[in-house]
């Protein structure tokens, strides 16, 4: 036997930058014209954000002179498809997209995730950047290379891990956001608050009405805790061996009432459901003590999160729900419990921690 090898092994430097501004979209194209831009832009985006700022995104960038087309497909979670994704890549192909292009995903978490996923198989990749819209894409789904889409089997079935090149915030474009969308956000960072940073939790806690009225600075402020906790999480464990496991607070229990509800309960509405009852567990397994609890419970309410699930949620299917996720180990449930605000437990030296079905059903039944 003759041996050849082929030999792979190589360090890639996979850093981004994330920009946080007021009106910054405008500036987005100037500031590629200082890199070594590329050939074309395509900016992927859904019908809402579309309409209300694809025009202006698209004439800042053919106004600096830069090559460049949108692409959108009509909004909503349900079209966050594999049709979707194939339509946008045969639009893509009809205009001539090749390598040296670049993908521009402008809009929420759903367009982040597509128009991910079509640039890490598009030519067998292509760069793209984020221009995250609502407040969940900002602090969460634009960091991290999470792509993908849903299948009639579940969501997020099929995607890859594919890191952005660049990450524009700009904080204006949050403003035509509904009161809704913006508390789907603020679960997300109250969240971080938890895990990993009690002054962020605080500044939540002091400047909520701010928030709420699109103060800059104060969604500057979020924005930027909530990307800097993400990014570290990440960096320290890209592929979800250990530390990243701590962004699913909440996660475990909230998945399994929005799969159980048909996503009529919100995500954000799911996982603060989700914190609160795996709050009482680490209560119940003294993890963290009855203040700090219900300091978590109190910043929910005054967000106008749901902190109770629904009656109509049948115990024992909730459970068997919560061993097929992706995330439970043989079948056992496992979740990440706060030691206070700020950090979270460790059981011999993982986050993951296997929870007795008993304690489980208790808990969730004492609502
Ligand atoms: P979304 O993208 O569906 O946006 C919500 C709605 O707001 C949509 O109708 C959208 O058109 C509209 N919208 C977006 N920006 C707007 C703006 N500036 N003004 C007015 N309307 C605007 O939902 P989302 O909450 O942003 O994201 C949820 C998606 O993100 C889910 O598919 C979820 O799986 C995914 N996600 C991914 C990750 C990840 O790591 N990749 C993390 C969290 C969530």
């Amino acid at each position: 036997m003759k041996k050849i090898k082929v030999n792979l092994k190589k360090i890639e430097d996979r850093s981004y930058d994330i920009l946080i501004g007021e009106d910054i979209l405008k500036k987005i194209p100037l500031d590629l014209k200082k890199e070594k831009p590329a050939y074309s832009y395509v900016i992927i985006s859904d019908s809402v954000v579309a309409s209300l700022y694809g025009q202006k995104l698209l004439r800042a960038f053919t106004s600096s002179g830069l090559n460049s087309h949108i692409v959108s497909f009509p909004a909503g979670e349900l079209h966050k498809n594999r049709d979707t994704k194939a339509r946008i890549e045969d639009e893509m192909s009809k205009l001539k997209i090749g390598r040296d292009s670049c993908v521009i995903a402008f809009g929420g978490g759903v367009v982040g995730d597509v128009a991910g996923f079509v640039s890490a198989t598009y030519n067998r990749g292509i760069p793209y950047i984020q221009v995250p819209t609502t407040l969940v894409a900002a602090v969460d789904s634009s960091i991290g290379g999470k792509t993908g889409v849903d299948t009639p089997h579940g969501k997020n079935l099929i995607g890859t891990f594919y890191q952005p090149w660049r990450v524009y915030i700009d904080v204006i474009t949050l403003r035509t956001l509904h009161e809704k969308e913006m508390r789907e956000g603020l679960a997300e960072v109250i969240k971080y608050g938890v895990i990993r940073d009690e002054k962020l939790f605080e500044y939540v806690e002091k400047n909520i009405d701010h928030i709420f009225s699109f103060n800059s600075d104060a969604l500057i402020h979020i924005i930027k805790s909530g990307c800097e906790i993400k990014g570290q999480v990440v960096e320290l464990d890209e592929k979800e061996s250990n530390l990243r496991k701590i962004l699913n607070f909440g996660h475990t229990i909230g998945h399994a009432i929005e799969n159980l509800s048909d996503y009529k309960i919100s995500h954000g509405e799911a996982i603060s459901i989700g914190m609160v009852a795996e709050g009482k567990i680490a209560l119940e397994l003294g993890f963290w003590k009855l203040d700090e609890f219900e300091r978590l419970v109190s910043l929910f309410k005054r967000t106008g999160l749901p902190t109770k699930p629904p009656d109509s949620l049948d115990l024992s299917i909730m459970i068997n729900t919560m061993k097929l996720d992706k995330k439970a180990r043989q079948g056992k449930i496992e979740m990440v419990l706060p030691r206070k605000i700020g950090e979270m437990g460790e059981v011999d030296g993982n986050y993951g921690i296997r929870i007795e079905e008993k304690l489980m059903t208790r808990i969730l039944g004492s609502n």
